[in-house]
């Protein structure tokens, strides 16, 4: 008996091409996804700064092992759940991004630290410190850990210099944790579309940031990492020089939202579009509407509509019809797409969206390469 992986080895065989493939599907191309994490770990290393490149994003083993063979130095996770399925994968130097805080939650923190290498996990909070302390004490495992700083986002993150010390106070007093730095992500800041005027935002947090460095180190608690930065502030970040470390997940991807804005200031976009959600034609007898199979389940919708790419002329307009289905809209578009006809779609915002799939077709040109699991897809806790 094959297994499904083998079963779909096994059909690729025979019919590998990308147009075969029944729809709705994520398709990844393999070159260009390869191109952007060669191109991120470029820009890092150059600056000296490592990349431990977020996995929110894709949610991958297959995708964190070629960013890690590219030079990466682990990735980090939102969830517990999420770096579980990393670890298993084989996955070392994970950093988990936001504070744990159900009990149930410190316990799998605890257990993982006695099996993962590298591990690290962000606290903004003395008496979760405390808890985490107090049930690492029960297994014998030590854990490192980032003071997470709000940057004014009011997220997650303690909210003042002050704050900053008095938790690392805590953390030096719990004989379970290792205090590594400080992690400051910049969410309000990333998807600002004009260059300037997000270059402007991040020179005044980074302000702010210099002085939580600075109060720590008066403190005697000097941070040896400074992690964050996204794909959005990536070269402001490496130009200005504070982080030890960028946290980028979209870069790999790079969707619709992403698109819209000048990542670097060149005007020029500095990523490639590797993600695709393909769609098909299932209804055409309107002549200025035709209906795809792609919807609500198969796009997220909190970052507007996707692009149409394939199978669309440039006045293409997309709108949500529901659950399973979309409108494509557009002068004469029912006489040149039939019933059947493929069409591909940059999607929105890369992250919600991957969740909604069990898998990547990966693809090289038109031809299907593999198939790789979304490993960690609905680990939210
Ligand atoms: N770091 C944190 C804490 C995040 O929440 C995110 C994304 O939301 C990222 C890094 C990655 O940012 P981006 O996808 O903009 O590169
Ligand atoms: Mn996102």
């Amino acid at each position: 008996m094959m297994d499904d992986r083998e079963l779909h080895q096994h059909l690729i065989g025979q019919q590998g091409s990308r147009a075969a493939l029944n729809t709705p599907v994520l398709v990844l191309d393999l070159d260009r996804l390869d191109r952007n994490i060669a191109a991120m770990q470029a820009k890092a290393s150059e600056k000296g700064v490592a990349l431990r490149p977020h996995a929110k994003t894709h949610k991958s083993v297959d995708i964190a092992q070629r960013q890690i063979a590219a030079g990466a130095v682990g990735v980090c996770c939102a969830k517990i759940g999420e770096a579980e399925v990393m670890i298993d994968g084989g996955v070392a130097g994970v950093l988990i991004t936001s504070p744990v805080a159900a009990p149930a939650a410190i316990v799998r923190l605890a257990k993982l630290a006695l099996r993962a290498d590298g591990l690290m996990a962000t606290v903004d909070d003395p008496q979760i410190a405390r808890s985490i302390d107090d049930v690492l004490a029960r297994s014998d495992a030590m854990l490192d850990v980032v003071i997470d700083v709000d940057p004014g986002i009011r997220r997650t993150g303690v909210a003042s210099p002050e704050a900053a010390v008095e938790l690392a106070r805590t953390i030096a007093d719990c004989e379970r944790l290792r205090l590594r730095g400080l992690q400051f992500y910049c969410g309000a800041q990333q998807h600002i579309e004009e260059f300037p005027a997000r270059r402007t935002a991040i020179e005044e947090r980074t302000q702010y940031l210099r002085s939580v460095v600075g109060a720590l180190c008066d403190a005697g608690f000097p941070p040896e990492i400074v992690t964050g930065s996204g794909t959005g502030t990536h070269a402001i970040d490496l130009a200005l020089g504070t982080f030890t470390e960028l946290q980028t997940g979209s870069y790999v991807f790079m969707d619709a939202q992403y698109l819209d804005c000048d990542l670097d200031g060149s005007g020029e976009v500095p990523f490639e579009t590797s993600l695709a959600v393909d769609a098909r034609v299932v209804s055409a007898n309107h002549s200025a509407l035709v209906t795809i199979d792609s919807g609500f389940k198969s796009l997220s919708t909190d970052g507007g509509s996707p692009r149409v790419t394939r199978g669309a002329s440039p006045d293409t307009v997309f709108a949500f019809m529901g659950d399973e289905h979309g409108a494509l809209v557009g002068p004469e578009i029912g006489s040149r797409l039939r019933s059947g006809d493929l069409v591909s779609l940059v999607v929105p915002h890369c992250d919600p969206t991957v969740n909604l799939y069990d898998n990547y077709h990966v693809v090289r040109g038109e031809t299907l390469v593999d198939i790789w699991p979304v490993s960690a897809r609905g680990r939210a806790r």
